[in-house]
């Protein structure tokens, strides 16, 4: 009997799982280890005054094809909802401003679109960017705030470029790479872009009216039950993986024992431990990967909240606030407007400041709610609220991201049986992870098949 490992009950390793049932069979033993004591890494949906919200990720991308197909697999393509048409804010300079249409992540094509959000100067540097000669190397990757701010100014890069990367990657411009963070604006600059607003241009897609995400009604939780009960495996919960070593031709990984393959599905400095014995050189690549952690504060408050018509606030970097975002998920989601609480969440964490995730549940609700206020004037009680921190939440795709994956795959290519999934590879959204997580499965098979 065939006998697989997949280790990590993240949506990577969860997915594998699946995959690797349809492809190895009925009778393939698949063990899944999951160190913590549930299923979901960074999906987790907690019941919050009595119904299930997320307090991890809360949606998917529905322009990417794969979760769309993974719930249509499973019996769950009518769970899915939509947003509402509401747009979100920026919090810059002490006040609220319409976040900017038109932009790239939060790169404009014209100056146009950032129109109060930044001053006069900066708009005018925008006109006038395109006169001057941009000098981009093929050949080369740089961080977004130095592509940004060497052509558009730092209010750019903090007013508009940070709030968003801030929200996808717990991250700053400062730590992202343009390649990996932005690449259709790297393969318009290596096309030839003259100057970063053509690139923009060039890079951005047509409009449409289709929805760009996706959510499930009940959770992230109804896609994690299903792709349990689907993949036939044995999870392993309260169990680390570890001591994964080559042994008779065979790998095998403690408490499992020798097995025909292993999937690796944890977050970087998880995965380099795990890998540092059986795959040294792979172990150092995932190594160089950082991770930044963040908190979510869960807000449940009286139906009567005056939150503003908005799906959600992101902060500049640079303001006088904790909090980096806020997601107002009863106007967010139609779904959610129907309950009898007002719901929002408060993210806090970018890279490098982790110091919130040492303060107790009560200092965060407390931090959640003072900045709210400021940024709302909404000061209800909540009448209940979920404290989530996110050690090592998301992977930094900083520059020459790219080069780290691609010798990370060539070392895990070299080795017989073993595969890697998971955030730190070709995109942190629960999209990418799938597709992964879905190559590394149909790679072990070729292996232990073939
Ligand atoms: C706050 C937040 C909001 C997000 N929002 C979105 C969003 O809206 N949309 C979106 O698409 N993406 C979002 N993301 C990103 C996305 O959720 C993650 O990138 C993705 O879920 C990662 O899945 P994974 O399985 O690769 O890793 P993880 O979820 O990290 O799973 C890895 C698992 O491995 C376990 N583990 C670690 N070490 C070991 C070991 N040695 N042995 C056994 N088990 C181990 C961990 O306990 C964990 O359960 C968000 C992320 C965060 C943190």
């Amino acid at each position: 009997m065939t006998t697989v490992a997949v280790v990590g009950g993240g949506i990577s390793g969860l997915t594998a799982a699946y995959r690797l049932r349809a492809l190895l069979g009925p009778d393939a033993r698949i063990v899944v280890l999951e160190e913590s004591g549930r299923l979901g890494g960074k999906l987790r949906t907690v019941p919050i005054a009595g119904k299930p919200v997320d307090v991890g990720a809360e949606a998917f991308i529905v322009r990417r094809p794969e979760v769309t197909a993974l719930l249509a697999e499973l019996g769950l393509a009518d769970q899915v909802e939509h947003p509402s048409r509401a747009r979100p804010l920026i919090w810059a300079d002490g006040s609220l401003h319409p976040l900017p249409a038109g932009t790239l992540m939060g790169i404009p094509a014209n100056s146009e679109a950032l129109v109060g959000l930044v001053d006069a100067a900066t708009l005018a540097r925008i006109d006038a960017e395109p006169a001057t000669p941009l000098h981009w190397d093929r050949s080369a990757d740089v961080s977004v705030a130095a592509l940004v701010g060497s052509r558009f100014g730092e209010q750019v890069v903090r007013r508009s470029v940070d709030p968003l990367l801030g929200g996808v990657y717990s991250g700053l411009s400062d730590t992202a790479g343009v390649r990996a963070t932005v690449p259709a604006l790297a393969v318009a600059l290596d096309g030839g872009a003259t100057s970063l607003t053509d690139a923009v241009r060039r890079a951005l897609p047509p409009p449409s009216d289709t929805p760009v995400f996706g959510t499930l009604r009940g959770g992230y939780g109804t896609l994690l039950d299903a792709l349990r009960d689907a993949s036939g495996a044995e999870f392993h919960d309260h169990t680390t993986g570890a001591g994964l070593r080559r042994e008779r031709g065979r790998w095998s990984v403690d408490p499992v024992g020798p097995v025909d393959g292993v999937i690796v599905a944890l977050p970087a400095d998880r995965a380099a431990a795990l890998l540092a014995e059986g795959a040294p050189a792979a172990a150092a690549q995932a190594a160089r990967i950082p991770l930044a952690s963040s908190v979510v504060v869960a807000l449940a408050m009286p139906k009567t909240a005056a939150l503003p018509q908005n799906s959600g606030i992101l902060v500049a970097t640079g303001e006088d606030l904790a909090a980096k975002a806020f997601t107002l998920s009863s106007r967010k989601w139609p779904h959610l407007a129907d309950r009898d609480v007002t719901l929002a969440r408060a993210s806090f964490g970018r890279f490098g400041d982790a110091a919130l995730l040492d303060a107790d549940d009560e200092q965060l609700i407390t931090l959640a709610r003072a900045d709210l206020a400021t940024v709302t004037g909404v000061t209800d009680q909540p009448v209940d609220a979920y404290v989530q921190r996110w050690h090592g939440g998301l992977p930094q795709y900083r520059a020459g991201h790219g080069e780290v994956v691609a010798a990370l795959e060539a070392e895990i290519a070299q080795v017989d049986g073993l595969e890697i999934a998971g955030a730190m590879l070709h995109g942190v959204g629960v999209p990418a992870c799938v597709a992964a997580a879905t190559t590394a499965a149909t790679r072990l098979t070729e292996r232990v098949a073939g």
